[in-house]
């Protein structure tokens, strides 16, 4: 008999995201017309700039003729978009980057998710709670034991050093969902304690676009040291809206070493190299057209004016929740809002009252891991106009309460 992988039985019964459009669904079907806003989802809503949409469309006339038609890509994608990435994402922080340590993808979500792939099944995972879904439900299908680092208000969201030895420690700064941001001397800790005791660090810095401050870390390898304990992850599905495009990159320094069973040294790089060629075929010529126009004058321009709305609307969502006393975290240098439920109900409580009360959608704390209890997160993705009535309505709500 075929056994199926007992792993999965470990995990949530939905996908975070499935259970909150399931509960809007049935709402929706009792109560046809309703006008409901949604301020929950992570996806956005801009559409791609002039610059891109420019590029893609001259992709898709090159693969109209022979002679400048292209099939399958090299592996770890385009030479000239790894190229414009060193050049474009890296140099202007100083760090220096061979364009043969990074991989393009089809976002981030695929790499964040199969990077264990290249590391034993078993391995100690630290994992910031709240998070990210994928870190803990990828690691659990895997068997790898999770230990959580619980982020919270006391320690800005950024967890404390732990004082066990963890193989792997998953980061996210900007993060989602806390839109907590991660100082220089803080993500030097996590770097420090990494290379005492061997650990790997996955940083996600799916949002760098939307840090702003001049203090703020845009990368993990701005902390000396980096390159030989940290993999990195980006995309530019927030920063140039290719939700639906999908490109990303993943960064695996090649000096980037772990062990194999004996105890002899294993490149991650080469590593990756022989998985993606296995098992990925490689983002479009399209998308890593498009994704390369993202680093034009223009491109980066419009993007940057693109993400500066959606800073404006963060904004305003934290001033309401700041009026509101719910101590909002986030929102500056980063697109999420994570913010207290009025009078300590729980999340899915907020949530539920918030979609039959207020007709709108959040995303509740808990969902993201057992420390967002008690909390929800709020994205700045939506409208301007549709997120200040949806502002407007949660205040009457809870003034009324
Ligand atoms: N990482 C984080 C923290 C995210 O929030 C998301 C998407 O919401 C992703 C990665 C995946 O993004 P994509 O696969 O679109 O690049």
């Amino acid at each position: 008999m075929i056994k199926a992988n007992l792993n999965f039985s470990k995990l949530p019964q939905r996908y975070l995201f499935l259970d909150i459009a399931k509960r809007v669904a049935a709402y929706s079907e009792k109560h046809p017309g309703a006008d409901i806003i949604r301020m929950g989802i992570g996806d956005v809503t801009k559409p791609l700039v002039p610059a891109v949409i420019e590029a893609m469309h001259k992709a898709v006339d090159d693969c109209a003729a022979s002679d400048t038609f292209h099939g399958y890509g090299p592996e770890r994608g385009y030479l000239w978009l790894r190229e414009a990435i060193v050049k474009g994402d890296y140099a202007p922080l100083g760090v220096k980057m061979d364009a043969d340590d990074i991989f393009i993808n089809d976002g981030a979500k695929s790499d964040t998710g199969n990077i264990g792939d290249i590391l034993a099944p078993g391995t100690v995972v630290g994992i910031t709670d709240p998070v990210y879904p994928v870190y803990v439900d990828t690691n659990l299908m895997r068997g790898n034991v999770i230990k959580y680092i619980t982020c919270s208000a006391e320690n800005g969201f950024t967890g404390d050093i732990p004082k066990e030895k963890l193989d792997v420690i998953y980061l996210c700064y900007p993060n989602n969902p806390t839109g907590a941001v991660i100082t220089r001397s803080k993500l030097k800790q996590w770097v420090d304690y990494a290379l005492e005791a061997g650990a790997l660090i996955m940083y996600d810095s799916a949002y760098e676009a939307f840090i702003r401050n001049a203090d703020i870390p845009h990368s993990v390898y701005e902390i000396e040291g980096a390159r030989k304990c940290a993999i990195e992850f980006r995309s530019f599905s927030k920063t140039a809206g290719f939700t639906g495009v999908r490109c990303g990159y993943t960064v695996i320094p090649q000096e980037l070493m772990v062990k194999d069973e004996s105890g002899q040294p294993v490149n991650l790089n080469a590593l990756w190299e022989r998985r993606q060629s296995c098992k990925f075929n490689g983002a479009s010529y399209i998308s890593q057209r498009g994704a390369l126009a993202v680093y034009s004058e223009k491109g980066r321009a419009q993007t940057r004016a693109t993400i500066d709305y959606y800073l404006e609307t963060a904004r305003i969502i934290r001033m309401n929740m700041e009026e509101l006393g719910l101590e909002p975290q986030g929102g500056e240098n980063a697109p999420y809002i994570w913010a207290k439920t009025p009078n300590g109900i729980t999340s899915w409580d907020f949530f539920d009252e918030l979609l039959n009360k207020a007709q709108v959608v959040v995303t509740p704390g808990s969902g993201f891991g057992p420390a967002g209890e008690g909390y929800f997160r709020i994205t700045s993705f939506a409208d301007r106009q549709r997120t200040i009535e949806a502002m407007e309505r949660i205040k009457n709500m809870i003034k009324l309460a």
